[in-house]
């Protein structure tokens, strides 16, 4: 038994119940701070630079990582991924 006990139960809330990809099919790259989907294709926060810089992590300490709409549109694995989104996102 561990010293701290919690009284609020923790759920995983990383696992999808429609059967869809998870994050945990994503492989994360610490170096390069890039997931890389089960398609192959790169996952990052911006796709474009801004003319003014935006902040990766939102004001909740989180960063979202988003693939490219023109890649996930032609991606065979999209029904398998992010049906019903245009392109597929990861929070961290
Ligand atoms: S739909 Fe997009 S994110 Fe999903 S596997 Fe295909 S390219 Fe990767």
């Amino acid at each position: 038994m561990s010293p701290i006990e919690p009284n609020i139960p923790l759920f995983d809330h990383s696992k999808r119940r429609d059967g869809t990809f998870e994050s945990a099919d994503f492989t994360f790259y610490k170096e390069c701070d890039r997931y890389i989907c089960p398609g192959c294709a790169i996952l990052k926060p911006k796709h474009r630079n801004f003319a003014t810089p935006r902040p990766d992590v939102d004001a909740d300490g989180f960063i979202l990582y988003r693939a490219s709409k023109l890649e996930c549109d032609v991606c065979a694995l999209k029904p398998k991924c992010c049906p019903v989104t245009p392109m597929r996102k990861i929070m961290r």
